[in-house]
């Protein structure tokens, strides 16, 4: 999905996306744990699933050896999801200055079902940039 640099960020910070999270998906790395998580969501939202899996940590549960089946299933999810919303609750500090949590809840619908998530997400640093690990 293509979105205007000067169009509002889908991750409700109510900056431009080029200015927010359009700077990370072009390659500059996250700064905190709670940028990352919503250039993670604004990429649910533009459909750009390889920014997904990059930004996944090696150890997530959710990262998968095979990279063709995986983009396969998060572009399934991305298509048949409407992404309405998208509202950071908290941020925490980790227990190293590389981990840290963010939760959030994001307002989402399949068809008539809402299937919004409240989740508290565990971010972990390597090499530089922040990863996604998993929901806890
Ligand atoms: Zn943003």
């Amino acid at each position: 999905m293509k979105i205007s640099p000067n169009a509002l960020c889908p991750c409700g910070r109510g900056l431009k996306y080029k200015k927010c999270c359009g700077a990370l998906h072009r390659g500059l790395p996250a700064a905190t744990p709670e940028d990352l998580m919503r250039s993670r969501y604004s990429a649910y939202v533009l459909k750009n699933v390889d920014y997904i899996m990059e930004t996944t940590h090696p150890l997530s549960p959710f990262y998968q050896a095979d990279p063709t089946a995986w983009r396969a299933q998060l572009s399934i999810f991305c298509t048949t999801t409407r992404f309405e919303k998208l509202a950071v609750l908290s941020v925490k500090k980790g227990d190293t200055p590389d981990e840290g949590y963010v939760t959030y809840r994001a307002t989402m619908f399949r068809g008539d079902q809402d299937i919004s998530s409240t989740e508290q997400s565990l971010f972990r640093r390597l090499q530089g940039r922040w990863l996604y690990i998993k929901g806890i």
